[in-house]
């Protein structure tokens, strides 16, 4: 008898593989494809998770040690790391007052960061989702169109929780999703009425619907497709939203703000408090709604947190300070060649310049650091070398040759 699959018919040499039963046969992908089904269907079946995200508060780490925990990964921006710690600790413990029901009920509070490009928001978002008890996932809001144009629906969110969540729904619906980007899906204009603004308000329209808690129907995605595929229902009340957006020129909307308060009474000795260098600190919702969200969105994100600009000393410190800093991961990678990798400090000097020179922040510094590095990590694996030292003069020649080679500084 000829072999071939039970299930889709494929002879044995059609396929890679084929498991012989007491009766019958099955492929490598029919066997894969029931995993996929039972595995689905299992999790989203079941109420009570598997205890993977069941937490204690008691056990769970106070704002205080989320901030230390934050410390050792991100230089400075201490306001962001304090709102997001007592936000986080405040998520867990709403989640955990759900189970008495006294009458009170405690609301979530949605944030929004804001803070030019490279500042951390993303870094700061990641490092808190090693510490976390519940599912996390970023998504770029970028992405999304309204629904019926080519890019993806703000539901899509959810279907990435709910892989997170191993399609644990009870799991999923008490995650923490991080949306980057948010201020690209701000109206263009300030004016209401402007016709299909695609990316714009409809977006925004979407994304109010997940903040403010509802039902949502989510296409199961990552698995495949199989007929008997429903909606998961997922409802969106306790998950927990953290927006960051460089917002870029909002200092612009800051300044009008501030000049047309501070006329008249005390208003000279309020202009000489002011840290122009820094207006985002000054940041109120107004400005968030003059950039072009609209309102609806921005009272549901009650908390709102700034990040700094990196001056250069941040910038110096973000090289070396870090656990797993710039400075740190190339002596790793040089280690397990066993070279010993040193930089002068004034090597390390002169890449904090080239970064504030470029004004490409600590996005810059990786670059910089990597454009140096290049020739050495090609040619001294294969040299019989113990040690290497970056002096200034190297880093100097190496950064200028690679500029001049056309490798793109970005
Ligand atoms: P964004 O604010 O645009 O989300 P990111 O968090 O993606 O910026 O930062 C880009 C990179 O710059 C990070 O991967 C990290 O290496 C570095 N970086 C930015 N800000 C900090 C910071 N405050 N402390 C340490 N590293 C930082």
């Amino acid at each position: 008898m000829k072999k071939a699959c039970s299930f889709c018919g494929r002879g044995e040499h059609d396929v890679q593989m084929l498991i012989t039963g007491l009766n019958g046969y099955i492929c490598n992908d029919c066997a894969e494809q029931a995993y996929q089904i039972v595995h689905e269907t299992m999790q989203a079946s079941k109420s009570n998770g598997d205890g993977k995200f069941d937490f204690n508060l008691s056990d769970l780490p106070k704002p205080k040690d989320i901030k230390a925990y934050l410390d050792q990964y991100v230089i400075g921006q201490d306001d962001a790391k304090r709102y997001l710690s007592v936000s986080v600790y405040n998520h867990y413990k709403r989640l955990a007052q759900q189970a008495t029901d006294d009458g009170v009920e405690i609301e979530k509070s949605n944030i929004i960061m804001v803070g030019s490009t490279g500042t951390g928001k993303t870094l700061l978002a990641r490092t808190i989702a090693k510490l976390l008890h519940v599912p996390f996932t970023i998504v770029d809001a970028t992405v999304f169109t309204e629904a019926g144009y080519v890019g993806e629906d703000v539901e899509s969110i959810l279907s990435r929780l709910l892989q997170v969540a191993d399609y644990d729904v009870e799991a999923a619906q008490k995650g923490i999703v991080f949306i980057d980007e948010i201020d690209k899906i701000a109206r263009k204009s300030d004016n209401p009425s402007i016709t299909r603004d695609v990316s714009g308000e409809g977006v925004q329209q979407g994304l109010l619907k997940l903040l403010e808690g509802s039902m949502v129907n989510v296409p199961p995605k990552g698995g495949r497709k199989h007929p008997d595929q429903d909606y998961i229902h997922v409802d969106t009340r306790n998950i927990l939203f953290i927006c960051g957006g460089a917002f870029d020129g909002i200092e612009q909307k800051i300044a009008q703000r501030m000049n047309t308060h501070v006329v008249g009474y005390n208003s000279v000795q309020n202009v000489q408090q002011i840290d122009k260098n820094n207006l985002m600190k000054y940041i109120l919702p107004q400005d968030l709604k003059s950039f072009g969200l609209i309102p609806e969105i921005i009272g549901r994100l009650p908390v709102l947190t700034y990040l700094n600009p990196l001056d250069r000393n941040a910038l110096r410190s973000i090289l070396t300070e870090p656990k797993n800093s710039i400075v740190k991961q190339q002596v790793k990678l040089f280690e397990m060649d066993g070279i010993k990798l040193t930089f002068d400090e004034a090597a390390l000097e002169y890449m904090v310049d080239k970064a504030v020179e470029y004004k490409l922040g600590a996005r810059g510094l990786r670059s910089i650091m990597e454009a140096i590095m290049m020739d050495a990590m090609y040619e001294i694996p294969s040299k019989k070398v113990k040690s290497f030292k970056v002096t200034l003069d190297y880093a100097k020649k190496q950064l200028e040759k690679a500029n001049i080679s056309g490798v793109k500084i970005s």
